[in-house]
């Protein structure tokens, strides 16, 4: 079954020729979303921007110290703590269960645009032109669900998962096997190209896809093991240009 693929750098030439043979025969690319495809933080700044004033309102302590210690939570415990908002209710003297719903519809309904990261629009319409594409996203499927909109990335996408929605979630096969399946595309001829190696790469790697990991600063410096990290990093998902959408190739 699954190859055991070998991690191929990206520094010596020979790898980077063993890469790009890899990479010729690829026909599916799927990405992760958050902090892959955008910045995450920027999304959490605008839902304080609702929450911060129905917090205040409700408690009766001011907007700055709630929004102060929202961003000290979050920058504690990372952008995939489940417990920032019930930690901030229980702070402020609310209910950490019973105001929970109405914090998060807010959370899922922001409405101010957003930006994906540089170039990654137009790279993701080329890459559309000459591949197939999927995303695969965790996390609460109504909150994803908006985040794509306000980015206007879900048009170049054949196939989103929602794999929060699955029996098993990122980093299990499951999700990777689901998407592989609905578009009959080969593990051997597909990549996966994420951000963290906490969900991203263990279910693809297993199953003999292509992983490629971004950078994050909350995660760089994150001890690793081989299954659960990348097989080639890259600086951003801007690199996979010169990898799949080069002239010489086709
Ligand atoms: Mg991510």
């Amino acid at each position: 079954m699954p190859p055991e693929t070998p991690p191929i750098a990206t520094e010596s030439g020979d790898d980077v020729e063993a890469l790009r043979r890899r990479c010729r025969d690829v026909e599916l690319l799927a990405f992760d979303l958050d902090n892959t495809l955008y910045d995450e933080g920027r999304y959490f700044e605008a839902a304080f921007d609702r929450i911060v004033p129905f917090l205040a309102e409700r408690s009766g302590r001011p907007q700055e110290a709630i929004g102060r210690r929202l961003r000290e939570i979050l920058r504690a415990h990372g952008k995939h703590y489940h417990y920032l908002f019930s930690d901030i209710l229980g702070e402020i003297g609310l209910d950490p269960t019973g105001g929970l719903p109405d914090v998060l519809a807010l959370f899922r309904s922001v409405r101010q645009p957003l930006a994906p990261f540089p170039g990654v629009t137009e790279l993701l319409r080329d890459l559309s032109s000459r591949y197939r594409m999927g995303l695969i996203t965790s996390g609460m499927r109504e909150v994803q669900e908006n985040k794509l909109r306000l980015l206007g990335l879900a048009p170049f996408f054949e196939e989103i998962i929602f794999s929060s929605t699955l029996p098993e979630n990122k980093p299990g096969q499951m999700p990777f096997r689901f998407l592989l399946e609905k578009l009959g595309v080969d593990a051997a001829r597909a990549i996966y190209v994420g951000d963290n190696p906490l969900f991203d790469f263990r279910g693809p790697n297993q199953l003999g896809m292509l992983t490629f990991r971004v950078p994050n600063d909350e995660l760089d410096d994150l001890d690793v093991v081989t299954e659960d990290d990348a097989q080639v990093r890259i600086q951003g998902v801007q690199e996979l240009r010169g990898l799949f959408l080069a002239p010489t190739m086709g």
